[in-house]
């Protein structure tokens, strides 16, 4: 090869090199531009109110608000307050779902549990009735409190304690570092509770609990009060992004088989009422809390998290929606949307 053949070579290799290194700079600019964007749009905006109907939680402080983004190469992008913790809430019955599918396969959620949308409240006994009476079937979600409830009931473990220990490190493995319970919620969500435990009982006497309907919702309600910030909820949802793999810590949490099947029942269900008009809008599986957290996941490109505490009537995240829509758009984070 003479000199002039490979200074050409070589000049071409160096172009592609810079053109992926300008490609690779100008995404991460633009992911950073749009967290930032989002954040100064929406931070002073001042809708809906926090839940209430567990006391802890009218007490969380409003104004908290923090953006999260992980991508499946372990890039952490955020925006605001990404130390302040608030409750997982509903959004923990993704992760007991996902143990659930580890241990006994994806086929016994569908069995036991069911995968569609009830189309009711996220603690309706109505849909139980309508499932069992009028369908004869399992047809409700482990998103919604019945469904989660029984999923707590079907988890592996000698004993309660035992049983605990194993989903909370799950969890943590999920958002990668030790997580921990806020006593104070647990203790005003138990406090509180008789609905979860009526909920409990009825599983229970329609026999999709097999045994210690009381232990479960306790559980339930012990992985409800899990304190998360946003980058927590972010490294949980990217791991889903990210094939089941946690992008940081390589850890391989949940199988990659059991990841597609997670994400089809957060899009029927993962944003309570408004579940549809969620997906409509943005295409992501998502799932939110009464805590005020949201988290969606654009699968092979970015888990998201949101969190900030006042709701709509539907019990999601007014900023939280609003950020994430905006910033998925903003990525071309909509798994339906064909770029040509
Ligand atoms: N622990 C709450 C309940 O069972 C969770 C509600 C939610 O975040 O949707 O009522």
């Amino acid at each position: 090869m003479n000199r002039k053949t490979l200074s050409v070579i070589c000049a071409a290799f160096l172009g592609v090199a810079l053109l992926a290194g300008t490609v690779a700079a100008q995404t991460e600019s633009e992911i950073n531009a749009a967290l930032q964007a989002a954040y100064a749009k929406y931070k002073d905006l001042q809708e809906g109110k926090n839940a209430d109907y567990i006391p802890a939680l009218a007490k969380v402080d409003s104004k908290i608000f923090g953006i999260a983004l992980v991508t499946p190469g372990g890039k952490v992008y955020t925006a605001g307050d990404i130390k302040s913790e608030v409750s997982i809430q509903s959004i923990c019955k993704v992760f007991t779902m996902a143990k659930v599918m580890e241990e006994q396969g994806a086929e016994a959620i569908i069995k036991t549990i069911g995968v569609d949308a009830t189309g009711m409240r996220f603690n309706s006994i109505v849909a139980v009735e309508w499932s069992q009476k009028l369908l004869n079937a399992r047809e409700i979600n482990p998103l919604v409190n019945p469904g989660a409830i029984v999923a707590a009931s079907m988890l592996k473990g000698a004993n309660r304690d035992a049983i605990w220990k194993s989903l909370l490190g799950f969890y943590s493995d999920f958002a990668g570092r030790p997580l921990s319970v806020n006593q104070e919620v647990f203790k005003s969500e138990s406090d509180t509770n008789q609905r979860n435990q009526a909920i409990g009982y009825l599983m229970y006497a329609y026999e999709w609990i097999k045994s210690e309907p009381m232990r479960a919702t306790d559980i339930y309600t012990e992985a409800c009060s899990v304190n998360v910030n946003a980058k927590d909820l972010a490294m949980m949802a990217g791991t889903l992004a990210n094939g089941g793999k946690n992008p940081v810590t390589g850890k391989q949490v949940l199988k990659a088989e059991n990841v597609p099947g997670l994400l089809a029942v957060m899009a029927i269900a993962g944003l309570y009422d408004d579940s549809g008009k969620w997906l409509y809008r943005t295409g992501l599986p998502g799932k939110s809390g009464v805590g005020g957290g949201i988290i969606a996941v654009s699968p092979g490109k970015f888990g998201i998290a949101v969190i900030s505490p006042p709701l709509d009537d539907a019990g999601n995240s007014i900023r939280a929606q609003k950020a994430i829509a905006d910033i998925s758009n903003a990525l071309g984070g909509n798994p339906y949307a064909v770029k040509k």
